[in-house]
């Protein structure tokens, strides 16, 4: 067998929405991004939600509309792709790195302590799909003695005249908290829909507003709209029409609209989430839980608790007891014998650009620890039960090879050794 990690979903109605929006001549952002944008607010019970081309360009546009720029420290985590670090680079301001837990989520303890009168935004990374805890990270900001550490230098900083809240919710579309849209915990939620994400619109993402209710978001997201669009006054679409053609540009904007083409793919995808491919996520994860919970070097991701429940977007298995090196020869059994695993992910300051920064792993144990013991499994609707049960197979056999290597016994590398360690499928 050969499982690849994490491929597209597209069916025919995937296939159908892009032919529609060919077929109508209508290629960039019009009418499919608008019905995107109505789904995911319906997904997120947010305010308002804007498409843009990224995530990245999102975070770099929220950050932008913030006002934050050169002096300004925002506190992101350790654990993250890179991206969440250079939408803050990426606006002059200084990305404050601070450590994790043990559920991979930002450390809300290292975010108090981070703080100082410089900070003006915290970007909380729901990695895996595991919702951050939001009601300590507002408990924090909302507290007297951090408002009163807040200097607000723009009118939007002065409206909320506290740290703003944004979400990494890359991972996280259909993760709850109370029952509710995790989404709705923080000012701001950012989501992507990049390929290998939950929903996709092969690049793409997706701005989600929650903000208080002394913000007009109404004029919020016409701002934000015509911020993706170079700041012009009007777009392609009532351009096009006769007569349409003078415009304005009101203030140096971005150029970060997502077309409609790529809109109808999410479009297909996002109407069947919650019935379809999210339960599907879930009986997956459910699957791997029960294949590996009795095995001793199992540590099971966070999934569900009381109050949360994950998006299934990853499956961060953790191996009890082995170093970076071994996790990375685990990787490479199981790569050879047909699955592609992946990790979740490399800490920022492990990477080279980050290093070269100043910011040193050492400072980030929890961080590393839980790095140095992640695989990611295939975890996707598609997936075949033969396929489940052939990468659950591939993985015991690989971890198994692991520790009997370690232990100098010479138990060969094969389906004896899963009957060996009793796990029958
Ligand atoms: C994928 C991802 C991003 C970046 O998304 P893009 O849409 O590719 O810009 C940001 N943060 C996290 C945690 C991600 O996994």
């Amino acid at each position: 067998m050969n499982i690849p990690f994490s491929p597209p979903y597209i069916d025919q109605s995937v296939i159908d929405e892009v032919m529609h929006t060919l077929d109508s001549k209508w290629i960039t952002t019009g009418p499919k991004v608008v019905a995107l944008e109505q789904e995911m607010v319906k997904a997120t019970s947010c305010q308002k939600a804007i498409c843009v081309n990224s995530w990245t360009s999102g975070a770099i546009l929220m950050l932008k509309w913030f006002g934050i720029k050169p002096g300004d420290e925002v506190i992101i985590p350790a654990y993250t792709y890179c991206a969440t670090a250079l939408s803050v680079l990426h606006c002059g301001a200084t990305p404050v790195i601070v450590d994790i837990s043990d559920d991979f989520c930002i450390d809300h303890q290292q975010v108090r302590k981070a703080i100082t009168s410089k900070t003006k935004a915290i970007i909380a990374v729901d990695i895996a799909g595991w919702p951050c805890n939001y009601d300590e990270l507002n408990a924090i900001i909302t507290s007297p003695e951090v408002r009163r550490m807040f200097v607000p230098a723009t009118s939007k900083q002065k409206l909320l005249n506290r740290i703003l809240l944004i979400a990494d919710a890359a991972h996280s579309l259909g993760a709850k908290i109370d029952n509710e849209p995790a989404s709705k915990k923080s000012d701001v939620a950012i989501f992507s829909f990049h390929a290998v994400k939950n929903i996709t619109t092969a690049e793409g993402g997706c701005i989600c507003l929650n903000l208080p209710d002394n913000f007009d978001t109404a004029a919020e997201y016409q701002f934000l709209r015509m911020y993706t669009l170079n700041g012009q006054n009007k777009d392609a679409l009532s351009k096009s029409k006769g007569g349409g053609w003078k415009y304005d540009i009101l203030f140096q904007g971005l150029k970060i609209n997502m077309p409609d083409i790529c809109a109808a793919v999410g479009l297909a995808q996002i109407r069947k989430y919650d019935d379809d491919l999210l339960p599907r996520r879930k009986l997956i994860a459910l699957r791997y839980i029960k294949a590996f919970k009795s095995l001793p070097w199992f540590i099971a991701p966070p999934l569900f608790d009381k109050d949360r429940e994950s998006s299934y977007h990853l499956f961060p298995l953790r191996i009890k007891d082995i170093t970076e090196g071994q996790r990375d020869m685990i990787i490479d059994d199981i790569a050879k014998m047909g699955v592609a695993v992946n990790v979740h992910f490399i800490p920022l300051p492990m990477l080279t650009y980050f290093k070269g920064l100043g910011y040193q792993i050492a400072n980030y144990p929890v961080a590393y620890h839980q790095y140095a013991r992640e695989i990611s499994l295939p975890i996707y609707p598609q997936l075949s039960d033969a396929e489940i049960n052939f990468i659950i197979r591939t993985v015991i056999i690989a971890v198994q090879k692991q520790f009997i290597y370690l232990n100098g016994q010479a138990i060969q590398q094969d389906t004896d050794t899963v009957q060996q360690i009793g796990y029958a499928i």
